[in-house]
């Protein structure tokens, strides 16, 4: 009798690692199957091969152009291949935008070549290009304080240079010089605006994304130098002499085009109508392959998708995968699938909701907006995804990016936080190809989003809505 106290003891010491958490609406079976799955994905997943697949037989695949219809195709075909229950397109439609040729130089007082890259979105320059004196500011703030008309006839150069942070929070100071630039410049009456590169290589191409325009402010071109170009044109600048510059680029807007977002399902067997969305965006830049942005997101989405769907008894709700249309340019993919579930009364059937859209690297966070009821459920998934090195945090965090318009409508969401040190060398350059993905890091990504979406879509728990921010 005396040893049953100790064996009970024991029990319970071994209970947290199989038993259900109070609270999380999953039990051990639910455990063990999603701890198969995270297993399943850590010996090999199908992800690599799909980003492999995407970027060798589409490629670069801008939005509007020939190679976003091909893969639509590519991500339709996937789908089905994989196995999904349900495969289906879902139009999104927006203005196409296309690249020309991009060249500056320097004219005087050192006369050599510059390497840029126009901004996406951006009008082209007069035929035969701009000629003027630059005009060097060290944010959009310094500029944005210039007195009115005092730029009436010169380019502007807004030098500031994005730190690099594991997370990737030096972006946000930096991209307003990017998105904003040719409005504050051309308010002051600035022919064109170039920009320090948002990104953190020191590699001699620029990085593009894209600017916007309002419609009473006179459109300017706008183009982005590489960052050492950046460095030259800054070293002259400080010499205190004019430094003339010569920007020719081409580029065209033309009417609307109607891509697609493309969506395979793993149907629930319980409660169909409710889903767990996971996905990642299928449009890239033109310059690289998209293999970091955002192939790595669509190819681990759609192998964690596929990894649940083999599953002998599928979750209790509906796994649904998005691979997003043009996300580049402006969210048009997500947005165009909120409003689409607004229309249609599904907002409430929005279970959680994770976007994968920050490159390849192995992630270490997971952190959640959902009612506080459904903590618990957060907490249960963070536990069995503690052995791939990923630590649940209690605050912080956002939405990807196309999962944004639909979280602003009340939908909880969740963010598996990736190491980003050196997304900023490749985003947005020529220079996003394939070799800077280590395939095992897109296993351990795969896992993680196995685990998430299998046990959100298992779970007994409802998620709530979150609160929704006023806009502002
Ligand atoms: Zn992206
Ligand atoms: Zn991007």
């Amino acid at each position: 009798m005396r040893l049953l106290p100790c064996l009970i003891a024991a029990a319970l010491l071994a209970l947290p690692a199989h038993a259900s958490t109070p609270g999380s609406g999953l039990d051990a079976a639910d455990i063990a199957a999603a701890e198969g799955l995270r297993d399943r994905a850590i010996q090999g997943s199908q992800a690599w091969a799909l980003v492999e697949s995407l970027t060798t037989e589409v490629g670069p695949r801008i939005a509007g152009s020939p190679a976003d219809a091909r893969a639509v195709a590519w991500a339709k075909a996937k789908f089905e291949a994989l196995g999904f229950d349900k495969v289906y397109l879902e139009p999104v439609t927006f203005p196409v935008w296309v690249r020309g040729h991009e060249r500056a130089e320097v004219l005087a007082p050192f006369p050599q070549p510059l390497v840029i890259t126009a901004l996406g979105g951006s009008v082209g320059t007069p035929a035969g290009g701009v000629e003027a004196e630059v005009v060097a500011f060290a944010d959009l703030a310094a500029l944005s304080a210039a007195p009115e008309g005092s730029l009436k006839g010169k380019i502007a150069y807004i030098s500031n240079r994005m730190v690099r942070f594991k997370d990737g929070r030096g972006y946000g100071p930096a991209v307003g010089a990017r998105a904003n630039g040719a409005v504050e410049a051309a308010k002051k009456g600035a022919l064109a605006v170039v920009i320090r590169s948002i990104g953190t290589s020191n590699d001699r191409f620029g990085h593009t994304g894209t600017m916007r325009y309002l419609p009473e402010v006179p459109r300017i071109p706008a183009a982005a130098l590489s960052n050492p170009d950046a460095d030259l044109l800054s070293h002259m600048v400080q010499r205190g002499q004019p430094v003339r510059l010569r920007l020719d680029i081409a580029t065209e807007t033309r009417g609307d085009y109607t891509s697609h977002n493309v969506i395979g399902e793993i149907r629930g067997r319980d409660l169909p109508d409710e889903v767990v969305t996971i996905g990642g965006h299928l449009d890239s830049w033109d310059q690289g392959t998209g293999a970091i942005d955002d192939g790595a997101g669509v190819g681990l989405t759609m192998a964690a998708g596929a990894l649940i769907g083999e599953l002998e008894r599928a979750p209790r709700r509906t796994v649904r995968v998005i691979a997003y249309a043009n996300e580049e340019q402006g969210l048009y993919g997500g947005k165009a699938y909120a409003a689409a579930r607004a229309a249609a009364g599904q907002i409430p059937g929005h279970q959680l909701s994770a976007e994968s859209d920050f490159g390849a690297g192995r992630i270490y966070a997971l952190r959640a907006g959902v009612d506080p009821a459904a903590w618990p459920v957060i907490e249960r998934i963070g536990q069995v995804l503690a052995p791939l090195g990923i630590a649940t945090e209690a605050t912080g965090g956002s939405p990807g990016p196309d999962v944004g318009p639909i979280v602003a409508l009340g939908a909880p969401w969740a963010q598996l936080a990736q190491d980003g040190t050196d997304y900023f060398d490749y985003h947005h350059t020529a220079n996003d190809t394939l070799d800077k993905i280590d395939p095992k890091a897109l296993d351990q990504q795969v896992a993680a989003y196995a685990v998430l979406a299998y046990l959100a879509a298992e779970t007994d728990v409802d998620f709530g809505a979150v609160p929704v921010k006023p806009a502002n």
